[in-house]
């Protein structure tokens, strides 16, 4: 009985995991390969496999499985509670959600999509505008769905972050926004001390490819279990847990860009591969949150990639590739990478500036929600609000307000994540540092082997096993501190700039 329940439970828990790696191989392909006519084709077998999910989840028949083995819980395998926590919470979240407003929501976000990439490339925020109005109508309705105390904001991120609020990501934004700016207004005048110039000679395209092999060969990326693809925009995918892909763009006059986000990535691919393999096939193989996701992309990219130890193994080989950078020093180089340069769009931005573009955002979608600032109005207080912290005002509202795709797919609530996850890549590196001895020492013998081990024994593991908070709570001592963080900053860029920061 007890094992036959338990049997039932990962037969469906697999089939839904299996909808989703489906969907995630339409997705894959369409950023990757699909030609532009087969988009509409494309999107009706997409809209297809997530009804199925929905479907299987919202079932009278899965509902009342899920009773069946919550009845004996005290029975089942730890493992198996667990999992059953999870595909509970996900049944909760889904059955609070009327189907027709899902179907409302997926139109209104596929035609805000379209409108927003016309309105970008033309920019045009007056075209935008309605569908944004109507997508903060229905985040408000979803959030009244999912249910909050506080704001509706905390019910959107707690979709990404679960368990985080708007009143705790407020508390320590407060503190970073300060320090940033105090940081930025410090550095303005020694910001020619610095250049990129290095990474902006002519760099042939299939080269960088080729580097960036290289570079998840060093990682540990094993390609029997993933694969590297250029795309417009770089993302990790998870096809099955055997099978997580990542891609990278190639600018011939920015090396910097591919080879970044082929490390930032890789960050991404290595947690998806570094569940227990006991995980395999159920809810809880997944990143925990969207910040631990963003911790671990964070980490490789710029507490280790953008460190000098990290390019004494690399560097020659990078140098081999391009006799152009024959006459730039490692140091030089390395140094390229970590300039600061505040600049209007957020992809783009160094370590410093980055958070700030988060801090905005934040702000904006806070007021949004509570109706203190209309959707006609927005433009306006993104300049404003972008001018007081960053010193420099958007050109027009392709450079500000409209360079993000988020809050066209109905993504409010997303930002926040990128700047928990900066924040916690600095907390777990203070604790590795702790255990394993300087970073870049390490780095620089050129093995990422242990730097890997303790991130997989501390983080990758759990999955979902365990919350952001208390993955970070039980590797460093104590849950989200922006300190850490703080304090990295003022070390690499007081020595990189010659300044007291
Ligand atoms: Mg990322």
């Amino acid at each position: 009985m007890l094992k036959e329940i338990i049997e039932k439970v990962q037969k469906k828990d697999q089939e839904i995991r299996d909808l989703g790696y489906m969907s995630a191989v339409l997705n894959w392909d369409q950023e990757v390969n699909m030609p532009p006519e087969g988009l509409e084709e494309r999107a009706r077998m997409l809209a297809y496999l997530g009804t199925k999910a929905h479907e299987i989840t919202t079932s009278d028949e899965y509902g009342a499985l899920l009773d069946e083995a919550e009845a004996l819980v005290d029975e089942l395998p730890q493992l198996e509670r667990d999992r059953l926590k999870e595909l509970r919470r996900d049944r909760n979240k889904a059955v609070k959600v009327p189907a027709s407003f899902v179907e409302e929501y997926s139109k209104a976000t596929s035609l805000a999509q379209h409108h927003w990439a016309l309105a970008r490339k033309e920019n045009n925020f007056a075209a935008f505008a309605p569908h944004l109005e109507k997508i903060v109508q229905l985040s408000k309705d979803l959030a009244g769905y999912l249910g909050y105390e506080d704001h509706p904001y905390d019910a959107l991120l707690d979709q990404y972050e679960p368990g985080m609020t708007s009143r705790k990501v407020q508390s320590v934004f407060e503190p970073l926004e300060i320090f940033l700016q105090d940081t930025i207004t410090k550095l303005k005048p020694n910001l020619d001390k610095v250049s990129d110039e290095v990474l902006t000679r002519n760099f042939d395209a299939k080269k960088q490819e080729e580097f960036s092999k290289i570079l998840m060969e060093h990682l540990k990326y094993p390609t029997s279990r993933g694969r590297l693809d250029a795309s417009t925009h770089p993302f990790t995918t998870s096809l099955g847990y055997n099978d997580v892909r990542i891609t990278t763009r190639y600018y011939e006059d920015f090396i910097q860009t591919s080879m970044m986000g082929t490390i930032h990535e890789a960050g991404h691919a290595l947690y998806e591969l570094g569940f227990a393999e006991e995980l395999k096939g159920s809810a809880l193989a997944e990143g925990t949150s969207l910040g631990m996701h963003e911790s671990q992309s964070r980490f490789w990219e710029n507490v280790l990639g953008r460190s000098y130890g990290f390019w004494t193994a690399l560097y020659p080989k990078l140098q081999d590739l391009y006799p152009q950078l024959a006459d730039v020093s490692q140091k030089d180089f390395v140094d390229a990478l970590n300039v600061v340069k505040p600049s209007f769009i957020r992809v783009e931005a160094d370590e410093v500036t980055y958070n700030l573009h988060l801090i905005l955002r934040f702000r904006l979608e806070m007021a949004l929600l509570d109706g203190s600032l209309a959707v006609t109005n927005l433009p306006q207080a993104w300049n404003e609000m972008f001018t007081k912290l960053l010193g420099i005002t958007p050109p027009d509202d392709a450079h500000g307000v409209l360079q993000d795709v988020h809050w066209s797919i109905g993504a409010l609530g997303y930002f926040p994540t990128y700047t928990i996850g900066t924040l916690y890549a600095s907390q777990l590196a203070v604790a590795m540092e702790k255990d394993l001895g300087s970073l870049e020492e390490l780095a620089s013998k050129g093995d990422v082997q242990p730097v890997l081990d303790w991130l997989r024994a501390k983080v990758h593991v759990h999955g979902k096993r365990m919350g952001a908070e208390e993955i970070v709570t039980a590797a460093t001592g104590e849950g989200l501190n922006p300190t850490h963080f703080m304090k990295y900053i003022q070390k690499k860029y007081s020595a990189l700039y010659g300044v007291e920061l």
